[in-house]
């Protein structure tokens, strides 16, 4: 999926927009680029539905903003850790990841062509939704990762 670049009157955004004019606006973008639930974040703030959070995310570019911020997104996962959902091996994973991204979210590891960046875009709006939900990531994305991981040749964990 290309980013499509969607002209959008600025103007006439923030007069129609419920989160422009929303007294906690920089809070509500700070949590969509943290990985928050758009669900949540409506729920949170008294929104009518998620589509006021999308309908700003992308007038403001937050989608690009958010897919940046790969390291609050492997934070999330690892906070999981104690959770019964994470699997040993995607918090590893998630660990080894974050060790080895820049703050511009850039893989720095040299042995490696694999760009989180791209594997974000890759995935799609839903696919994004469920990973700011509960951090869940499609399998296609964990067995990339995965690849990526058994480069690393560090004692691996046991399951
Ligand atoms: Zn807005």
């Amino acid at each position: 999926m290309k980013a499509q670049p969607n002209p959008v009157n600025p103007g006439r955004h923030r007069r129609y927009c419920k989160i422009c004019g929303h007294p906690l606006c920089k809070d509500i973008e700070r949590d969509f680029v943290n990985w928050k639930s758009p669900i949540a974040i409506a729920k949170e703030y008294g929104l009518a539905d998620r589509m006021n959070v999308y309908r700003h995310a992308h007038a403001l570019n937050l989608f690009e903003k958010r897919r940046k911020n790969i390291r609050a997104a492997l934070d999330r996962i690892i906070e999981k850790a104690g959770d019964v959902e994470a699997t040993a091996s995607a918090v590893v994973a998630a660990i080894q990841a974050c060790a080895k991204i820049n703050k511009e979210g850039q893989w720095i590891d040299r042995s490696e062509q694999t760009n989180m960046n791209l594997l974000f875009e890759r995935m799609t709006e839903l696919e994004l939704e469920a990973y700011a939900k509960d951090g869940t990531v499609p399998d296609w994305f964990r067995q990339s990762v995965g690849a990526i991981d058994s480069h690393v040749q560090k004692g691996k964990d046991n399951e």
